[in-house]
């Protein structure tokens, strides 16, 4: 069993409805796979062929909005973090959330049954230019890091084996980096490719969370599209009989454009293709890293 996880920051699950952009925006490849519905709230539940798609509380029992330091050390660790520190930190993790993602960290978990892993953002020149203890690190830097996984430079974009954090790398040539377009298709069937190489593959998307709390909703509808494509750009070039495709957050935001601020709805868990047989309960964020490290010990039907 391979596994591809895409992951895509303040995406949570609403009603249909005017303030959701889910909603409102055509979005073919989500919808040919609920079939027909929108990744909405009512779609919940759906377990067809290809697809089946749950809902994760991302509130963790924690009083207070669901935050992303909080909600991505979950998900990527297991381990409650909201819980842990007694409250929903936002932004980069803190000392005490380094110390779970460093201990707890899904890739460090992989590497250590003997799988492979690759984490699929590029960095930036800037990036490495900043002294490592200057260096605020996201989650999922952390969790490379963790695990002894080379962080992937521009060559390695270059070379047509990762991806810029925004898909199609549009924003790093706005800021002149030498980098080609890479349109969303492309993009998915590079991310697939990757699936050959590699047991688990991942890949963060910040954009949407960005574009909803400065409610730039021109933006956050492309990034959606972009999205979408870069989805099926992805199934369309893995082999879905041994390979699960899937596609989570770590707190609502986007789908609800009444408001700047991050919600209380739970996140999707949208799993494709493979591996979808008897799923155990998985009900909140701190499920997602158990039932992917089961999935990649299972033997393929
Ligand atoms: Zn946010």
């Amino acid at each position: 069993m391979r596994i591809i996880l895409i992951f895509i920051d303040g995406l949570g699950l609403a009603p249909a409805g005017d303030t959701n952009p889910l909603a409102t925006t055509a979005l073919p490849c989500l919808q040919r796979l609920l079939a027909g519905q929108s990744l909405t709230a009512e779609a919940v539940g759906t377990n067809n062929d290809t697809a089946t798609l749950l809902a994760l509380d991302a509130t963790l029992g924690v009083p207070g909005e669901p935050q992303s330091a909080t909600g991505q050390t979950a998900l990527f660790t297991g381990v409650n973090a909201a819980q842990a520190v007694g409250y929903h930190v936002r932004g980069f993790p803190t000392p005490p959330l380094r110390a779970i993602l460093q201990a707890e960290g899904i890739l460090k978990k992989i590497t250590a049954l003997g799988k492979t892993a690759t984490f699929l953002n590029t960095y930036t020149p800037a990036y490495f230019a900043q002294p490592p203890e200057e260096r605020t690190d996201a989650a999922t830097t952390l969790l490379s890091l963790a695990a002894g996984l080379p962080l992937h430079t521009i060559d390695d974009l270059l070379a047509g084996t990762t991806l810029s954090a925004d898909i199609t790398s549009t924003l790093w040539r706005e800021q002149g980096l030498p980098v080609p377009y890479v349109p969303p298709l492309e993009a998915g069937r590079r991310a697939a490719a990757n699936t050959r190489h590699y047991d688990f593959v991942f890949f963060e998307y910040f954009l949407t969370d960005h574009y909803a709390h400065k409610r730039d909703q021109e933006k956050l509808r492309q990034s959606l599209m972009e999205i979408d494509t870069f989805l099926a750009g992805i199934i369309a070039n893995i082999d879905l009989q041994h390979t699960l495709l899937i596609v989570t957050s770590d707190h609502g935001n986007l789908e609800d454009n009444s408001s700047s601020l991050h919600t209380y709805n739970p996140v999707p868990l949208l799993l494709v293709g493979a591996g979808r047989e008897q799923l155990p309960p998985l009900t909140d964020l701190t499920a997602l890293t158990p039932f992917i490290l089961r999935q990649l010990q299972s033997k393929p039907k």
